[in-house]
């Protein structure tokens, strides 16, 4: 397997979108698995109460485990929360539990609602784990679970599905990243665009990869990710494709996506 470049800083990347279904959770274990596997220390953490980025994982996630719940709330730290995965040593990820589905109306009242990840991500803890990548995968919604991922992180990764209507909603995302840049995290920046369940017999998928790429441009990866019935498959067996079937054009686009977005690094180009 050939080396990746480690990051000279950790980079710390939120998974949004809020649409449900556009391959957030796919790609955020995919990509983390793809690194892993070159070798890097990585940790996913799951704020979704669904827990579904758990679940590809192989990490237990029901009611009771220590989760990011827990963590938000202050009461343990992401060392205590975080498990590793079954994919590989060196993945790890904070679960989810559905003790998460209360936490958005818990979190009003608390102090500093919107940096309690940050903060934890901040901690000494961490370097238990010592990643060189994290990877926080957001819910379907932008309320505060997606407001404190934004808040924690330096980088947006958004997939975006090759389908209709892809880009509906995109505007209020990027308005919603424009105000945590602005009042709370400065640094925040959308690094990423993914192409997701591109269906190559489709007019409609190249259409749709044209104007993202006229709107975005480079910042969308040159690898598409496409539509493959292994990358849906592999879930349900507690695995990413990359461990479920190595070979797939799922597993090789992925790990074509993790590669393009260490090679292409952390930094921002000035125009
Ligand atoms: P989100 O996290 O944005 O809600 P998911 O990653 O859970 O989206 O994906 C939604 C559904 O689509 C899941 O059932 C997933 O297995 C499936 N899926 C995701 N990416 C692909 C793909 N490239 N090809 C086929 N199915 C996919
Ligand atoms: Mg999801």
């Amino acid at each position: 397997m050939l080396e990746l470049p480690r990051p000279a800083r950790r980079r710390i990347i939120t998974v949004a979108n809020q649409k449900g279904g556009v391959g957030k959770t796919t790609s955020t274990v995919n990509l983390a698995a793809g690194l892993a596997l070159h070798g890097l220390n990585v940790l996913v953490i799951d704020l979704d109460p669904q827990g579904n980025a758990s679940t590809a994982l192989g990490v237990e996630h029901r009611s009771g485990v220590p989760s990011v719940y827990e963590v938000l709330l202050g009461e343990i730290s992401i060392a205590d929360a975080a498990a590793r995965s079954t994919q590989s040593k060196n993945l790890w990820c904070v679960p989810a539990t559905i003790d998460l589905a209360g936490s958005e109306i818990e979190l009003v009242t608390m102090v500093a609602r919107e940096a309690r990840l940050k903060e934890a991500l901040n901690s000494e803890a961490v370097e238990q784990i010592a990643p060189d990548y994290i990877f926080i995968d957001c819910p379907p919604s932008l309320g505060l679970l997606t407001v404190n991922a934004l808040v924690a992180a330096q980088e947006v990764l958004i997939p975006i599905q090759c389908e209709y209507y892809a880009l509906e909603g995109l505007g209020q995302l990027l308005r919603n990243i424009e105000l945590v840049q602005s009042h709370l995290n400065p640094s925040l920046w959308v690094s990423t665009i993914l192409l997701t369940m591109y269906d190559a017999r489709t007019k409609l998928a190249d259409q749709v990869s044209a104007e993202v790429r006229s709107h975005f441009g480079d910042l969308t990866l040159r690898t598409v990710i496409p539509r493959s019935v292994k990358i849906s498959e592999a879930p349900g067996f507690g695995q990413t494709v990359l461990t479920y079937d190595p070979g797939s054009r799922g597993s090789m686009s992925y790990l074509d996506a993790a590669r393009e977005i260490a090679e292409r690094g952390a930094e921002r180009k000035t125009a």
